[in-house]
């Protein structure tokens, strides 16, 4: 299962401010849906959109099709043996962290801000989420970045 959305938790959002769907905390939530939510990047708050204005259901191929809404009727039941492809996904995220992170000089860590323009394989430090390190470069103005709990989307190269 996917973990329930919660107020306190986070959900990608789309930011009204920052013009992005990006990784956000939720403030307020109406039963299962959130309906408030700040922005971890720009740390506006706003209503909770899951998907850019005009975008349609997310086209496949998307690396985390768990967030949110209803799976009711997904396509047939599927065997579980071993782990999931969840859980396998979770432990090698935190490999992959503690191989990039573990070790590394202060020096090297950059400290994020939005105006920032990341590499992939660059270290950060995050006010609120820690050290990380980006993992990809995404289209527009967006870094996946690899906490050491999640990965998030955050922006960069923003200028205020
Ligand atoms: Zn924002």
């Amino acid at each position: 299962m996917a973990k329930p959305l919660k107020a306190g938790g986070e959900v990608d959002s789309w930011c009204t401010k920052c013009k992005l769907v990006l990784n956000h905390r939720i403030i307020a939530m109406v039963g299962t849906t959130p309906v408030r939510v700040e922005c971890s990047t720009c740390n506006s708050h706003h209503n909770f959109r899951a998907r850019a204005p005009g975008d349609k259901a997310p086209a496949g191929g998307s690396s985390r099709a768990s967030s949110g809404s209803s799976s009711a009727s997904s396509s047939g039941p599927r065997s579980t043996r071993g782990p999931t492809k969840a859980q396998q996904a979770v432990m090698d995220r935190e490999r992959t962290w503690e191989k990039s992170v573990n070790g590394r000089a202060v020096s090297e860590f950059r400290p994020y801000r939005v105006s920032e323009i990341f590499e992939e394989g660059d270290l950060v430090r995050h006010s609120k989420f820690g050290d990380g390190i980006v993992t990809r470069l995404l289209e527009g103005k967006k870094v996946e970045i690899l906490f050491k709990d999640d990965a998030r989307t955050l922006a960069h190269g923003l200028v205020d």
